[in-house]
């Protein structure tokens, strides 16, 4: 493995972070299939941590032991400073869950699955009314609410599902792959909606398969591969373990192409294709270096874009075993 696990905390920090959860070789077999095999995670209470993964990577495998709906063959979880094994009660105490498995009960309405929660909470009923409106609101569900909730849009069923969630004042909120299926415009307003979470002081255990909602919503990320945690960091150091960043210049005419290569000796030159890529990290400074470069030399490519590492690529360098990926370009200069 090529890519060095990185730490989640640096040494330099003061004091403790309370951590929300955290695991220590977590192992699952099914017959002799291992999905998991030896997950280590620590994420520190207030965060947003997403466990990213191709499908069947052994996300929902992840949560279901953290969530106490099954327990793992080897390993040792906390979640919410209670045991998983040993205090499964105490866990889902601390801890709302909703994803692919979701709690909504399409025969009844909207309001009355959240009324149904309150009861389970043993909220007051006239606490559980005044909880389940206030929550209906706060996910733009009146309208919706005195219609059957089989009636509701994906977008719509996943608001319900985490407002119904939100009904016991979970500290630790746990989303399995929350906008999967979701078009652009519920995406957003599910990302609104974890935001706004975090801000009021929930930890949030988000697992996905797109890259980009890591990077958007998530202070630490961890990508699952092979049964482990493949390399975890930030989304900036997960994009920092691969190289990549470069300009890319594209030719039509041959003899220009030959001068240019000839004039930028550092460049990777691709014959077929007609074109060079220089090595550059993407920012401003360096773009501008690049061009004077190009204007020295009198270079004129008929198209030039400009890469940086994107998750996509530390994805698909953790994740294939050709870590040699063609860098595709992402964005443009004109
Ligand atoms: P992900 O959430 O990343 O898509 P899962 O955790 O759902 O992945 O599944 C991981 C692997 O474990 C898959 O290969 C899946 O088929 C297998 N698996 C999950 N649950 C069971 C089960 N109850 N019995 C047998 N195999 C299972």
């Amino acid at each position: 493995m090529p890519f060095s696990v990185m730490s989640m905390s640096s040494s330099s920090e003061v004091g403790p972070v309370p951590v929300a959860v955290s695991a220590v070789g977590l192992r699952k077999s099914y017959g002799d299939k291992t999905v998991l095999d030896g997950v280590d995670l620590r994420i520190p209470a207030g965060s947003v941590f997403a466990l990213l993964g191709p499908n069947g990577a052994g996300k929902t495998t992840v949560v279901k032991i953290l969530s106490t709906l099954i327990s793992g063959d080897g390993g040792q979880a906390q979640v919410g400073g209670h045991d998983v094994a040993a205090s499964p009660d105490a866990v889902r105490g601390v801890i709302g869950v909703t994803g692919q498995f979701s709690a909504v009960d399409g025969l009844i309405t909207g309001e009355e699955n959240m009324l149904l929660m309150a009861d389970l909470h043993h909220l007051p009923k006239a606490e559980g009314r005044r909880v389940a409106g206030e929550l209906l609101e706060r996910f733009d569900l009146v309208e919706a609410a005195k219609k059957p909730a089989a009636s509701y849009s994906g977008g719509m069923k996943r608001r319900l599902d985490i407002a119904m969630t939100l009904v016991g004042g979970p500290r630790i909120i746990f989303l399995d792959e929350p906008t999967t299926g979701l078009d652009p415009r519920a995406r957003h307003t599910m990302w609104g909606i974890i935001r706004e979470l975090v801000t009021g002081g929930v930890t949030v255990f988000l697992t996905t398969q797109y890259l980009e909602e890591a990077d958007e919503l998530a202070d630490h990320i961890a990508v699952l591969h092979d049964g482990r945690i493949a390399a975890e960091g930030t989304a900036d150091q997960l994009k920092r373990l691969v190289p990549g960043g470069h300009v890319r210049l594209r030719f039509t005419d041959p003899t220009a192409y030959r001068t240019a290569a000839a004039a930028l000796t550092d460049a990777t030159d691709d014959d077929e294709s007609l074109t060079l890529r220089i090595p550059s990290d993407g920012s401003q400074h360096d773009l501008r270096t690049v061009l004077d470069r190009l204007d020295t030399a009198r270079i004129h490519a008929d198209e030039l874009t400009v890469h940086t590492p994107d998750l996509d690529d530390v994805f698909f360098a953790l994740t294939t075993d050709d870590h040699n990926q063609p860098n595709q370009p992402k964005a443009a200069v004109r």
